[in-house]
């Protein structure tokens, strides 16, 4: 991160919206004095004025990162806007702790008769239907469907992402749904993981940078960044790469390093959505290896949206949606991979079936 090339760009837009320092600084709510500081290179916005300076001045987070326009970028902006709340949960990382054996039968999720309708102009289409469901404490859950079942839909509702029409959604007994904005975006910090297809990582910086960045901002002593950054870089076989930029990694590096970032903080609960999506078969398998690691080492509660029967045959557990309803359940118990794997495929066809019995 250049912070002298962040402040001109700073001032170069701010400049381009006609305002003065002061004026920009109290549409923030900081000092003109803050935003000269930025301009010269200073200092850095605090954390969490990024978001609403980017959208002031109407240039992305990477944007702002790279202290540059980027023709190219097409982020989409709510993805963007969760890329920002992934980084920042790096925050507060000083506990290693392994969950506590005994907590098992405790649920960590709890999807209660939950709806959700889209209304556009002239389609209402009702993504999820009625769906009621637990998660176990250190289970890694899969969620297989066809496109358009409404696997994502769901996924959202419980990343706080998006709100039901109707129902309950509770994680470690927190009801989610009916928290403020603010106390959403906090609850994302803090006690949720996201691994996505894609958009996992700001490329312009660093994998040390990707992972150190919310530390380094909030001005955690550098030594301190660094053991945390090593030890679960290491643990999950990307220490070579750190010096790196995304796109000179390989898929899988890339996942592996959102991994690091989800686990970090302890999250109640790992969201992923389609996350060997993009992966050849051999990283998909590593990612896989991987988050079992994250559960077996680190006690994680995994839910997984894949369409691969291989990723899902790592699952403990797999629901299967079709027309936004959870058609039925398959539990792994003691069964092999291999034998799972089987299960998975019989269950689809048997789902397949049912519907060319209703036509
Ligand atoms: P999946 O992830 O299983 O492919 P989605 O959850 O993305 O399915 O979509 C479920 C249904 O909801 C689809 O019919 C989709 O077109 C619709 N849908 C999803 N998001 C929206 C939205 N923001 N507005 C309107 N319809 C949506
Ligand atoms: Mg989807």
């Amino acid at each position: 991160m250049n912070q002298i090339k962040i402040g001109a760009f700073i001032s170069d837009c701010r400049k381009a919206k006609g305002w003065t320092q002061n004026q920009l600084g109290e549409k923030l709510g900081v000092t003109d004095k803050a935003v000269s500081k930025w301009e010269t290179g200073r200092s850095m916005p605090d954390l969490s004025l990024f978001m609403p300076l980017c959208s002031l001045l109407e240039i992305t987070l990477n944007e702002l990162l790279a202290g540059e326009r980027i023709p190219e970028e097409n982020l989409k902006e709510k993805t963007e806007e969760i890329l920002f709340e992934v980084i920042t949960n790096w925050l507060g990382n000083d506990k290693w702790e392994l969950r506590e054996d005994g907590v098992e039968a405790k649920n960590v999720l709890e999807v209660r008769d939950v709806s959700k309708i889209y209304n556009t102009e002239n389609t209402s289409t009702l993504a999820v239907d009625s769906v009621s469901f637990q998660i176990p404490y250190g289970s890694f859950v899969g969620i297989m469907g066809a496109s358009g079942s409404g696997k994502t839909t769901l996924l959202n509702l419980i990343a706080t992402i998006d709100t039901p029409t109707n129902g309950a959604i509770e994680i470690n007994g927190q009801d989610i749904v009916d928290l403020s904005e603010i106390d959403k975006a906090k609850f994302r910090r803090e006690h949720l993981g996201f691994v996505f297809q894609e958009y996992n990582l700001l490329e312009t910086l660093t994998i040390y940078e990707n992972i150190a960045l919310a530390l380094t901002v909030k001005e955690i002593p550098k030594n301190k960044i660094k053991q945390i950054v090593l030890n679960l870089s290491e643990r999950l076989d990307i220490s070579t790469i750190l010096d790196k930029f995304p796109y000179e990694v390989s898929g899988g590096q890339r996942q592996r390093c959102a991994c690091a970032r989800a686990v970090s903080v302890n999250p109640d609960i790992i969201l992923a959505d389609e996350p060997t999506g993009a992966l050849d078969s051999n990283a998909a398998r590593q990612l896989l290896d991987t988050f079992m690691m994250l559960r077996n080492d680190y006690g994680a509660t995994i839910l997984m949206v894949t369409h691969d029967v291989l990723s899902a045959s790592y699952c403990d557990q797999i629901l299967f949606m079709k027309d936004g309803k959870i058609k039925t359940v398959l539990n792994r118990k003691q069964e092999s991979k291999q034998a799972f794997f089987t299960s998975i495929l019989e269950k689809m066809a048997w789902i397949a079936g049912d519907e060319n019995n209703v036509l």
